[in-house]
């Protein structure tokens, strides 16, 4: 009959570059929060493609978007213009209460040109010296796979055998106002800073650090650069995780769910006076902006929007953390999140206990070896959640 879950785990293995150990589950089709292998078994997504998957999976009226939208045109390229990027530069900057936008594809493509827009306004408007800014990170910080966001990085593994990396780079402790404070110079750009850490293992920084950071930053002429790729469109419980601190970065880099796990598309959103230090030229992308990605993120955006999501996954994230904190075992460290955005710290590796409530059928993975995310798409009801909240209390 048809190719089974081993061979098609066998066939990736095979000429696969090893650079991921999946759970051995293969899905071949999908719907809502429901996922299902080609035996037919059914499994609920509590992971969301890392919350590229917040509006679910296949949502109708963005798979319609893009259907309608393959039909017309799928590229043009940045040499015309399209009909459709200007209505997604509309609504991307009004929902973001930013002047201008620039489209990419990935995130780690977005982090990238937010650098770049950093360092450029650090030599055209701040005044530093020629190749002299830097940038401050934050330990545990991730940002994607390419070469500035692997720069970045406080993780040895990320680097190894990849040198030599990126220069004028400082990395400070996560949640540290007066770390901040003392690595700032008079050559420093950007603040670069995800609002709650995703692959660090769900970690929240102290509440009144994004303010006081922002306003570290303020004084001192410092772009305050919020990554919230994996934090943003509703993850948290907030439109922007920045949001529960009510910080307007100025510049917001999106991607994941910008495009409802249906066509990749990222951005950096800013003010004029940080994006316009682009001149044509001086960067660019062939897919950046395509009227695919385009159209499919305007439906992407509705959704959010018209669903209520952010309020969705903050009222259903309370529920999951409540009963989450009920479960007594002693091999839990910590449970901490915002919204459906949730990491139960253990004391121990946490792959085994992913891999018993697969078998439950409810997908999660570890990140950081001892966190278990739980990070459903944010369209899930409650008594869907309910169901899983009784797997997990099976297994923990
Ligand atoms: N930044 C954050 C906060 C992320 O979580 C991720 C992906 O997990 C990225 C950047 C990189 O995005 P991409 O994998 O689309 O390059």
């Amino acid at each position: 009959v048809t190719i089974t879950s081993p061979d098609i785990i066998q066939q990736t293995e095979k000429y696969g570059a090893p650079n991921y150990v999946p759970l051995p589950i293969v899905i071949s089709k999908a719907e809502g929060i429901w996922v299902e292998d080609p035996e037919g078994n059914r499994y609920l997504d509590m992971l969301s493609a890392y919350s590229a998957v917040n509006q679910g999976h296949r949502h109708p009226k963005i798979i319609q978007a893009l259907k309608d939208q393959a039909d017309r045109v799928t590229l043009t390229s940045r040499a015309f213009h399209s009909d459709q990027l200007g209505e997604w530069y509309e609504k991307i900057c009004k929902l973001t209460n930013k002047e201008m936008a620039l489209p990419m594809n990935t995130g780690a493509e977005a982090v990238e040109t937010a650098i770049k827009a950093v360092r450029r306004w650090g030599y055209d408007v701040k005044g530093i010296q020629e190749n002299q800014a830097e940038i401050i990170a934050c330990v545990g910080n991730f940002h994607g796979r390419t070469m500035t966001a692997v720069s970045l990085s406080s993780e040895d593994e990320y680097k190894r055998g990849f040198g030599p990396m990126l220069p004028g780079i400082k990395v400070i402790p996560y949640g540290d106002v007066e770390a901040l404070k003392n690595a700032i110079t008079e050559n420093t750009a950007g603040f670069l800073l995800e609002p709650i850490q995703g692959e660090a293992g769900i970690v929240v920084p102290p509440e009144g650090f994004l303010k006081e950071a922002y306003d570290v930053c303020k004084e001192n002429n410092v772009l305050f650069v919020a990554d919230e790729i994996q934090a943003g469109l509703g993850r948290t419980g907030k439109t922007f995780a920045c949001d529960w601190e009510q910080v307007e970065p100025d510049v917001l880099i999106l991607g994941k769910a910008l495009g409802g796990g249906v066509f990749p598309i990222s951005c950096v959103v800013a003010n004029k006076d940080i994006l316009g230090v682009f001149t044509p030229g001086s960067h660019g992308s062939t897919f950046g902006g395509n009227p695919l990605a385009c159209a499919v993120s305007v439906a992407s955006l509705d959704v959010l929007e018209e669903e209520e999501l952010a309020e969705r996954s903050r009222e259903l994230g309370e529920y999951l953390k409540s009963e989450l904190e009920k479960i007594d075992n002693p091999v839990i460290k910590e449970i901490r999140g915002k919204g459906l955005f949730i990491g139960v710290e253990l004391n121990e590796p946490a792959r085994k206990y992913c891999e018993q409530l697969t078998e439950k059928g409810l997908l999660c993975k570890e990140t950081h070896e001892n966190v278990i995310r739980f990070a459903p798409p944010l369209i899930i009801d409650r008594k869907d959640l309910e169901w899983a909240v009784e797997k997990i209390k099976e297994v923990l």
